[in-house]
């Protein structure tokens, strides 16, 4: 392997660290609230490292969980009651939520002070015109902060991001411009894909698509920047035929990003693996986001 490897999951444990320091003596506790409907079973996961990471720092995390098939007028008044509650800090909201509920206007709702996952209109416009304060989306700030812990210069470089989500491809663009990069989003409807890669100093990819970036997509001074998430069926044939496991065991399940790491990974000066890559910085960059707002309201 060529490329030198942006550690995530170690960055997370040092700013696990940090937070715990800051953390320390803080009263009331900064808490957060996750408000999740139904019971995804990704979302499960997530939440699990949220807490978790939460609980480490010290932290207070409540998980609020809805029944599947709950109305909109209750999440409202669940949230409601928390934007003016003054022992919470920090409320998210754990997506995808069913089809029956306005994600959007739920989302909205959420008092901006307490918008910890940058989300809101307020919040959306500080980014967008580049305030100092302004609560930047988690998986965004952690891929700044990994590229600027591995002192990558984005300055002056070509940023290539690829998908245009609200979550993820839009605000990483408008952060890394903010930033004085210069950017391109791609994304399904790109006609010249292969060519606007060629282009990137740092390829940033939000697709949700395993495989997408192969080795004929990449050139050896390019930094890549994998933020999919991606669930395998490991395939069959590269089991171990020695062992005694029985045949109707279910396929193995692994976890990949939206780049062919093996292939990648020989090329290009620099690479976020996935996992241990944007996933843990995801999670850090959240408790970060609670601490700014929490400062912002215990004044
Ligand atoms: P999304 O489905 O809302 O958006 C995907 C974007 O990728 C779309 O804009 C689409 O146009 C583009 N796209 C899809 N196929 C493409 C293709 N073949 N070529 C070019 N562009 C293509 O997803 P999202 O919420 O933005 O998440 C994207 C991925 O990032 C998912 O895998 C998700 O699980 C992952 N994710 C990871 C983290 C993390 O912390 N690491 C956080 C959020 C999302």
């Amino acid at each position: 392997m060529n490329a030198q490897i942006l550690d995530g999951k170690a960055l997370n444990k040092k700013i696990a660290k940090d937070l715990t320091k800051q953390f320390r003596g803080l009263t009331p506790k900064p808490k957060l609230v996750i408000i999740q409907v139904g019971n995804n079973a990704e979302s499960n996961a997530y939440i699990g490292r949220k807490i978790k990471f939460g609980t480490k720092i010290g932290a207070e995390v409540e998980h609020k969980k809805f029944p599947e098939d709950t109305g909109q007028e209750e999440v409202l008044n669940f949230i409601s009651t928390q934007n003016t509650n003054p022992k919470v800090h920090g409320i998210i909201t754990q997506l995808p939520f069913p089809k029956q509920l306005n994600k959007d206007r739920i989302i909205e709702f959420i008092n901006p002070t307490k918008d910890v996952d940058g989300l809101t209109s307020k919040n959306i416009k500080k980014l967008w015109e580049n305030k100092q304060d302004a609560i930047i989306p988690a998986t965004t700030k952690g891929i700044i902060s990994l590229l600027e812990h591995y002192r990558i210069q984005i300055t002056r470089k070509k940023v290539v991001v690829i998908g245009r989500s609200s979550l993820v491809g839009k605000p990483t663009a408008i952060a890394m411009i903010n930033r004085d990069a210069t950017v391109t989003v791609v994304h399904k409807s790109t006609k010249n894909f292969k060519q606007e890669l060629e282009q990137a100093d740092i390829i940033i990819t939000a697709a949700g698509k395993p495989n997408l970036i192969r080795k004929f997509h990449v050139h050896p001074h390019q930094v890549v920047i994998d933020v999919g998430i991606n669930v395998i069926e490991k395939s069959l044939e590269s089991r171990d035929q020695s062992s005694e496991k029985p045949a109707e065991e279910p396929p193995k399940r692994k976890l990949v990003g939206d780049v062919n790491f093996a292939e990648v990974s020989q090329i290009v000066a620099a690479i976020s693996p996935v996992p241990g890559g944007c996933g843990p910085m995801t999670v850090a960059s959240l408790f970060q986001n609670l601490l700014q707002a929490y400062k912002n309201q215990i004044k």
